[in-house]
């Protein structure tokens, strides 16, 4: 796997620490609202880059915080406890906000078909390990006790700032966002390990320490996290772009100083998902949700298809003309996988299939080229050398990575095309019906563009509705509707 590393800035062949094993680390979601799906996009793309390293043929074990104590409005340890904030919007405990958005995080994974890391560790079960590797830093020196805080001492470091992407600006903490310096710091880019005099007393989780009761920092427990179940070696660190700096670099600096030796070797950032009117956010405008993209009449997958066309460097633009695009594309290649027969009978051809696989995987290989994976789906469907069952088993080989549901929409199309056509006129049902001499073929072709002309006007979504009208005009074919169906006939 060729991979961008954002530490070293350049193309390399990813190779883990030991042989075939791939440690990976993820930063999770702050539970304090429902994920937008900008940070959807983050984790669809990490989700990718897990299932093509093990179509690679690694083993990888995968682990994700989830982040319900810690995360100040700012990143900088200033603003509002984001926890805090959430269960006062809602008048719950900060406890019942974590676990409601927590599940709501699973439940928009699900849909997008976003695997579950083998491990999924909330920040709250880890106060003991943050409490020992406090004080290791204390005792080593790169720790410091300030106006009843415990700070990390980012001038006792040999390297500081490590992406540096990044310029002196970002760390200019205190003058951005109107929020507060803390006059505890010793340096500007030093960052909170431990709260007990914290500005918010109202803060509700505090735990007892060696320096009185009190809460972590954010950064901490990403070090302590990953360290628990990884080991004191990181092959793989991965979040999105925004979390480059500090998080990621304080995440270095302590894990380091702990360790006492080099951590993590190669770190994936993703970048943003914005809008046309810039950054995505939960509180300035339209709220993107997976539940608003449902709401809207779109199949998430749709949108996990958007986010695989272009590349996870860059950044990319969400409008809803462009997710209309990735939705008609989705439901034309469903239909083109329905118009596929499979055959129980029948076993792939696997020799056929092996340069189609060894293609898939050169795009996958390069930097994680999911676009340029896509057109592998392409190439199979308009295949002369390969039979259906051949095509079949290949779709479901690369839906291993990409995970778009083509072959199990498709077979819920072809299901619903035979009860569909099944059904007498006039018994309530959606019914569908064309001319006789049709072939096999065409008719599941249109039956298909019509039952999801169907499914479209059901959700209201008259922006795929009336593309598929285009689509059945432009292959000749004439449609009378009526109230229970639909007949067809050549132009
Ligand atoms: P949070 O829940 O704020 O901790 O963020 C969860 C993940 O989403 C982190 O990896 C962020 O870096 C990432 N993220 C935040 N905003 C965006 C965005 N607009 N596009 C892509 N990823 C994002
Ligand atoms: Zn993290």
């Amino acid at each position: 796997m060729q991979l961008y590393n954002s530490l070293t800035h350049q193309k390399e062949t990813f190779k883990p620490r030991f042989g075939n094993d791939v440690s990976m680390y993820t930063c999770g979601p702050t539970v304090y609202h429902f994920a937008h799906i900008g940070n959807l996009r983050s984790y669809i793309m990490e989700d990718v880059l897990e299932k093509a390293l093990r179509y690679e043929g690694y083993n990888v074990k995968r682990v994700m915080n989830i982040t319900d104590v810690g995360h100040l409005a700012s990143d900088a340890d200033t603003g509002e406890d984001k926890m805090l904030k959430g269960a006062k919007r809602e008048n719950k405990t900060v406890m019942q906000i974590a676990q409601f958005y927590t599940d709501a995080f699973f439940a928009d994974c699900r849909k997008l078909n976003i695997k579950t890391p083998d491990v999924v560790e909330p920040a709250t079960n880890c106060i003991d390990e943050y409490i020992d590797m406090i004080e290791k830093l204390l005792e080593k020196g790169y720790a410091y006790l300030a106006g009843g805080n415990i700070y990390f001492d980012t001038s006792k470091l040999n390297k500081y700032y490590v992406f540096n992407d990044h310029d002196e600006e970002d760390l200019a903490v205190g003058v951005r966002d109107d929020v507060e310096a803390d006059d505890n710091k010793r340096n500007k880019a030093d960052f909170v390990l431990w709260f007990t005099k914290s500005k918010f007393e109202d803060q509700a989780l505090k735990w007892d320490s060696p320096w009185g009761v009190g809460y972590p920092g954010w950064h901490i427990e990403c070090s302590c996290i990953s360290k628990k179940h990884l080991g004191e070696y990181l092959d793989l660190h991965c979040g999105g772009i925004d979390n480059a700096f500090p998080h990621h670099t304080n995440e270095i600096d302590q894990s380091e100083a702990y360790l006492g030796h080099e951590w993590c070797s190669t770190w994936f950032h993703v970048h943003h998902l914005n809008t046309a009117g810039g950054k995505m956010s939960k509180s300035k405008g339209e709220f993107l949700t997976v539940s608003l993209l449902e709401e809207k009449g779109y199949n998430p997958l749709a949108y996990r298809l958007f986010c695989l066309q272009s590349h996870y460097r860059q950044n990319l633009v969400f409008s809803w003309e462009n997710l209309d695009n990735a939705a008609g594309t989705y439901s034309k290649l469903v239909n083109r996988v329905a118009a596929l027969k499979p055959d129980d009978s029948k076993q792939p051809n696997l020799e056929a299939a092996k340069p189609y696989q060894e293609k898939f995987l050169k795009a996958l290989t390069n930097d994680l080229n999911t676009s340029l994976a896509i057109t592998s789906v392409y190439d199979v469907l308009k295949a002369r050398d390969l039979d259906s069952v051949t095509k079949l088993y290949l779709l479901g080989d690369f839906d291993r990575v990409l995970s778009l549901g083509l072959v199990e929409a498709a077979a819920k199309v072809r299901a619903a095309n035979a009860t569909a056509t099944a059904k007498p006129a006039g018994s309530g049902e959606y019914t569908i019906a064309g001319p006789a001499d049709a072939s096999e073929e065409e008719a599941a072709k249109v039956t298909a563009l019509l039952t999801a002309r169907y499914e479209a006007r059901k959700a209201k979504n008259w922006a795929e509705s009336d593309r598929i009208r285009d689509e059945l005009a432009a292959m000749g074919v004439v449609v009378k509707d009526s109230k229970d169906g639909a007949v067809w006939s050549r132009a």
